[in-house]
Parts: C-alpha cells; sequence; structure tokens
C-alpha cells in the first residue's frame, strides 16, 4: 500500500482549501500550451514509433530490440541512461534547470504469446519462443503504445528542461505480464535492483491503453486493480481400473469437491459487501484414458482479491479446504500459493493533487472514480515503495479487448497519453516545489 507523503498531503489539504478538488476541475496545467503544442507536433513520430514497436513485438525479459530503440533515443535527447535493468530495461534520469523534487514516469514494454489478427498493415509477424515452443508474438496488450508514448514525452520533456522544476526518471519496464516460467522479472525485479533509490521519486506514474472513448481517462483512488496470487495443487492418489475406483483414489471426484469448495468460499464465506474476491480454478490435468483412474493429478489457478487481510484469510480457508479434502479420500498434496502481485492502490492525496492535470489532459471524458476492475498490474510493486497514480487511457473500441488477438488501438490516444506523462511529471514537480500551476 502507498504511503501518505506529507508533503503532498499539504499540498492536498491546500489544494481543497481552493477547491481544486471540486468538480469544476477548472484549474488547468500552466504547462498546457506548450504541452499540447510539442504532443501535436512529436505525433507522428510516436505514430511511427508505435508501429514499429508493434510490428517487432518482444516477450518479457526479451525486449532488447525494444530497449535499444528507447536507450538510443534517450540518449541522443541527453538523459542519463542506464540498461540491462532487471534484465532489458532501462532507467533514465533528467535533471531540470530548476531546483526541485523527483517524479518518476513507467512504461512496459513486453508483448504476450498471441497470434495477431487485426489485419493491419504493420501486424506482427514475429515468432519467438514460449515454454520452449515457437508461438507467434503480438503486442495484445498495447504495451506498444506505453513505450511510444514515453519516448514522445522523453523528447518532450527534454525540450522543456528549462522548466522543469527537478528530477525526471523514465522507468521502462520489462516483463509486466510476469516474466517466463523459471526466471525473475519485472516491477519487482526492478524495485530489487533500486530504481526507486537514489534518487527516491516523490510519486511515479502510469498509464494503460483500454477500451473505451478515445482520449478518455479513468482511475480512481485507493485500489484499483486487485492483488493477484496464482496457485497450484498437485495430489497423489492410486490408480486403479475406472471399473473399481473404491481400490483406488477418485482424483475426478476430488478436483470437482475442490473447486466446489472455492466456489463455496467465495460466494459463502467472505464478506461479499466488504470488498471482491475472485478465486477461479483454470487449470485441471490429470488422466490419459476413460478407463484408467490416474495416479497424479495438477490444478491451477488464481486468487484475485482488493484486501490485504481478506486476501490472508482466503487463502487460509482455501488451504484447509484441500487439506481436509485430500485427507478424506486418502490422498496426499496441499495447496502451494505462487507468485502474487500486490493491488494496483493509488494514493488518495496524488490523485487529489493531479486531478486539475489529469483533466488537462484528456480529450475525452474524465472518470476519477472508475469502478474496480479484477485485472492486475505489477505497477503496484511500484506503489508499494512511493505513492503512486495508475490511470487508464481510453483508446476507442477495438473488436477485442486486451489480450486479444483483435487488440489495436486508435492512435489518436496516442498524442493525449504524451501529454498526460508530460503533465503529470511537471505538475507534480511545480507542486511540490510549493510552486504555482497558475
Ligand atoms: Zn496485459
Ligand atoms: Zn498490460
Amino acid at each position: 500500500m502507498s504511503q501518505i507523503f506529507t508533503k503532498v498531503a499539504l499540498m492536498g489539504a491546500a489544494m481543497a482549501a481552493l477547491s481544486w478538488g471540486g468538480p469544476a476541475l477548472a484549474q488547468d496545467s500552466s504547462h498546457k500550451v506548450a504541452v499540447f503544442a510539442a504532443a501535436e507536433a512529436l505525433q507522428p513520430k510516436v505514430v511511427a514509433w508505435r508501429r514499429d514497436i508493434h510490428q517487432h513485438p518482444e516477450l518479457g525479459n526479451r525486449e532488447f530490440r525494444t530497449s535499444a530503440l528507447v536507450a538510443e533515443h534517450l540518449r541522443a535527447l541527453g538523459y542519463v541512461v542506464k540498461t540491462g535493468v532487471a534484465h532489458t530495461g532501462v532507467v533514465a534520469t533528467l535533471k531540470g534547470d530548476k531546483p526541485g523534487g523527483v517524479v518518476a514516469l513507467r512504461a512496459d514494454m513486453d508483448a504476450l504469446p498471441v497470434e495477431e489478427k487485426t489485419g493491419l498493415a504493420f501486424a506482427s509477424k514475429v515468432v519467438g519462443e514460449y515454454n520452449g515452443q515457437p508461438t507467434p508474438v503480438m503486442h495484445a496488450c498495447g504495451h506498444d503504445a506505453h513505450v511510444a508514448i514515453l519516448m514522445g514525452a522523453a523528447e518532450v520533456l527534454a525540450g522543456m528542461k528549462a522548466e522543469i522544476a527537478g528530477t525526471v526518471v523514465l522507468i521502462f519496464q520489462p516483463a509486466e505480464e510476469g516474466p517466463p516460467p523459471g526466471e525473475e522479472g519485472g516491477a519487482a525485479m526492478m524495485v530489487a535492483e533500486g530504481v526507486l533509490t537514489n534518487p527516491r521519486p516523490g510519486a511515479i506514474f502510469g498509464l494503460h491503453v483500454s477500451p473505451g472513448e478515445v482520449g478518455a481517462i479513468a482511475y480512481r483512488s485507493g485500489p484499483m486493480m486487485a492483488a493477484a496470487d496464482s496457485f497450484e495443487i498437485r495430489i497423489k492418489g492410486k490408480q486403479t481400473h475406472g471399473a473399481r475406483p473404491w481400490d483406488g483414489v477418485d482424483l475426478a471426484s476430488l478436483s470437482s469437491e475442490i473447486v466446489q469448495a472455492f466456489n463455496q468460499i467465495a460466494a459463502r464465506r467472505l464478506d461479499v459487501a466488504r470488498s471482491p474476491t475472485v478465486i477461479t480454478v483454470a487449470v485441471i490435468q490429470s488422466g490419459v484414458r476413460h478407463n484408467i483412474i490416474p495416479e497424479d493429478m495438477m490444478m491451477g489457478g488464481t486468487l484475485r482479491t482488493f484486501d490485504p487481510e481478506m486476501r490472508t484469510a482466503t487463502i487460509a480457508q482455501m488451504q484447509a479446504a484441500v487439506d481436509s479434502i485430500v485427507a478424506r479420500y486418502g490422498a496426499k498434496g496441499a495447496l502451494a500459493m505462487g507468485g502474487a502481485t500486490p493491488v494496483v492502490s493509488n494514493d488518495a492525496d496524488l490523485a487529489r493533487l493531479m486531478a486539475p492535470t489529469l483533466a488537462a489532459a484528456a480529450s475525452g471524458p474524465v472518470d476519477p472514480d472508475t469502478g474496480k476492475i479484477t485485472g492486475a498490474e505489477d505497477f503496484a510493486e511500484f506503489q508499494a515503495v512511493v505513492p503512486g497514480l495508475f490511470y487508464r487511457l481510453g483508446v476507442g473500441f477495438p473488436p477485442g479487448t486486451n489480450h486479444s488477438p483483435f487488440f489495436t488501438i486508435d492512435e489518436a490516444a496516442l498524442e493525449v497519453g504524451v501529454r498526460a506523462q508530460v503533465l503529470t511529471a511537471l505538475d507534480y514537480l511545480d507542486k511540490v516545489a510549493g510552486g504555482p500551476a497558475d
């Protein structure tokens, strides 16, 4: 969970007194005119970068070409650039001409093992390797747009160095969708390698493209995206003939009891009014033939929660359910929790502080109180260390959602993304420096 940052909290209080947090959001960013002009002028370049990256997608921890492209661009702009962070990550800093605080902007770079079906002229034909198998690769989550937007923001910021009251840190992150099996990676590894230290940002901002009106911006204070835990249950029974289940352990029956027990926990044993919880069994692997009851079974799934206490309690209930069912069947095995991503939780003071800025950047409706979603994002790892604000950027209504082979974006949204990234950085630094945003 993100901490409350005293200075931001004070600014938030001052802001409330000035009624900035009011619904009119009348106060524009003082940088708006310059940033809008710069983002508009840069739009053809941002579109070209996005198409190039889209046509050359790379899986998590394999973003070699993408990170080289990013690093070269940032070096040419005068940033101090560090490469090879958490495998293929790039971290760049730009010191403004005015003294002040530190702010970070983040973009994720990885693509997915999806076969693109958009029919775009620059559609991916790339085949990568996933789980040791050749697999088509596609930017099906829109991270190509995130990289292009932050490259554009980098260029606008470099051109406005004289206006920057402090230091901007740009974080180009590998493996947001999770590192390949057996490898580490993503935001957690970047944090472990010290990207949020020396200098330590006072705040971090990030965006995700998402189906919706072009240029719309949506976010909420507090928990916005779920914590995600993967789990695995490996059961050993006793193999027998399908005609004589009493001579062995019927793993099919056992698996169905576990599924029902999990459904019952989510629907009947948790306070559904307090916070949503989802338990999904997505994998059941066992058996080879219609008349053999097998010896081994693997079940796997995901747990989504928004409340840390409920998460702990739910895991305990799941473990107890599995233990008792396994014991009753005379089998062996237990629930093992796997990788965990914390809740994407937006710092309330930061969200209030930046509301006028996001309203200024958007070209569509702005929703500062959007509903929670059960998807997860490892931006949460950064927010666990410094106050952060994550928001969704509307990119039109493509024929498929994120992760679909038909996912694409209306490129007009790229310009709005550049504006939002630049303005959040500049305005945040102005506000914590005590400077005016007019
Ligand atoms: Zn995704
Ligand atoms: Zn994503």
